[in-house]
């Protein structure tokens, strides 16, 4: 079984925060996007690197901007070429600006059985600062028909430390996620990414973010408040009832092989992550002429990717499986860290289970720091 990530590079507008790999304006490329999308995807399976598919992701970018007949032709594709298992979870990422009901609607009937939808705030002078074009009542209109459309896989995003937010507020937001009685949310934290508007104003001393001890808080009150609320989290940002994880990224945080097809997409195959083409024009004509798509590749070596599988799996609240990682790589997980190891677990912050290595509820809000010294 394998898992495929398809990278849908358009967006409405650009946020201030964001880093991602995302044009705007590029409508009249639409078609001829997909008809190399779907391309790489029948070349991909005739070169043997794929299985039946388990999970397939439009992420993005903003893959709901799509007409509904791209997302289906994509689909009919996968169907045929590498086939689709039956089961397979078929996520695809969603910005409420949009969506309507028959949009919905028509997802579904076009296989999408999860939506993951970009909220962010519930609050519209968060919206503004964060650049997004929706309202708080769009998100609100989108949660109803995509329930009313019969999604029963729906999570949503929002985030935290954004500019001027307090733990009230965030309180708050977190509090109307949760009383929409969605089966998955996720709850990020901003970071200040280079080359944003948001770098820019920080840089310059105009953005001014909530405090480390606030941020903290705001940490507690999304543990706190999921968990009343039945909502497990099973990995640093995530939080779902049972049975309504996403395969899809924990295959990723497994450190798992995953093919990925589009503009700017990662993939990791045989040991090797490598990255498409980002300029989706480019992207195209690559295709179109038979060329290479690889703009950038790294074979990792046995170690690096030990050490990978150990970073992204302690996102995981389970943590990672130290008999897995032998049986993997041959590495005993306490003895290659060794002393670097000692003060952490003095400290409480990371311990081990019968099975597992995992960071603790006083060390998964310092993820950041303790997995730097890991990596
Ligand atoms: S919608 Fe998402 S991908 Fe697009 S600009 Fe905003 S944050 Fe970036």
């Amino acid at each position: 079984m394998a898992s495929l990530y398809i990278h849908i590079p358009f967006c409405l507008a650009k946020c201030e925060y964001c880093s991602f790999s995302s044009f705007t304006g590029m409508e009249h490329l639409f078609s001829r996007y997909v008809k190399a999308v779907k391309k790489e995807i029948v070349d991909l399976s005739f070169s043997e690197k794929t299985g039946i598919l388990d999970t397939i992701f439009f992420g993005g970018g903003t893959p709901s901007l799509l007409p509904v007949d791209h997302i289906g032709e994509i689909l009919s594709c996968c169907r045929e070429f590498p086939g689709i298992g039956d089961g397979a979870e078929i996520s695809l990422e969603a910005n409420p600006k949009t969506l309507d009901f028959m949009k919905l609607l028509q997802l579904r009937q076009a296989g999408i059985n999860r939506i993951s939808i970009g909220v962010q705030s519930f609050i519209d002078s968060e919206l503004n600062l964060l650049g997004r074009l929706h309202s708080a009542q769009d998100s609100w209109d989108c949660i109803r028909d995509a329930t009313g459309a019969g999604f029963a896989n729906i999570s949503l995003d929002l985030m935290y430390g954004v500019p001027g937010q307090t733990p009230e507020r965030w309180r708050w937001n977190v509090e109307t996620a949760l009383s929409l009685n969605l089966p998955h949310v996720s709850l990020y934290q901003l970071t200040i990414e280079e080359d944003t508007p948001f770098a820019v104003r920080y840089g310059r001393g105009n953005l001014s973010l909530p405090e480390e001890d606030e941020v903290l808080l705001m940490d507690e009150i999304s543990f706190d408040l999921c968990k009343e609320a039945g909502l497990e989290q099973y990995e640093i940002s995530n939080f779902a009832m049972p049975g309504f994880e996403c395969r899809h990224n924990i295959n990723y945080w497994n450190n798992l092989e995953y093919l990925a097809v589009g503009a700017g997409s990662v993939g990791f195959q045989q040991g090797c992550r490598s990255r498409n083409i980002s300029q989706p024009l480019r992207y195209c004509q690559a295709v179109e002429s038979g060329e290479t798509t690889t703009e950038e590749s790294e074979k990792l070596t046995p170690e690096e990717s030990f050490r990978e599988s150990v970073v992204m799996g302690l996102r995981m609240v389970k943590g990672v499986s130290y008999r897995a990682l032998f049986e993997r790589y041959g590495i005993h997980l306490p003895k290659y860290y060794g002393e670097i190891l000692t003060p952490l677990l003095e400290g409480g912050y990371v311990e081990y289970t019968d099975t597992h290595f995992r960071l603790t509820d006083k060390g998964r809000p310092l993820a950041n720091q303790i997995l730097s010294e890991l990596v």
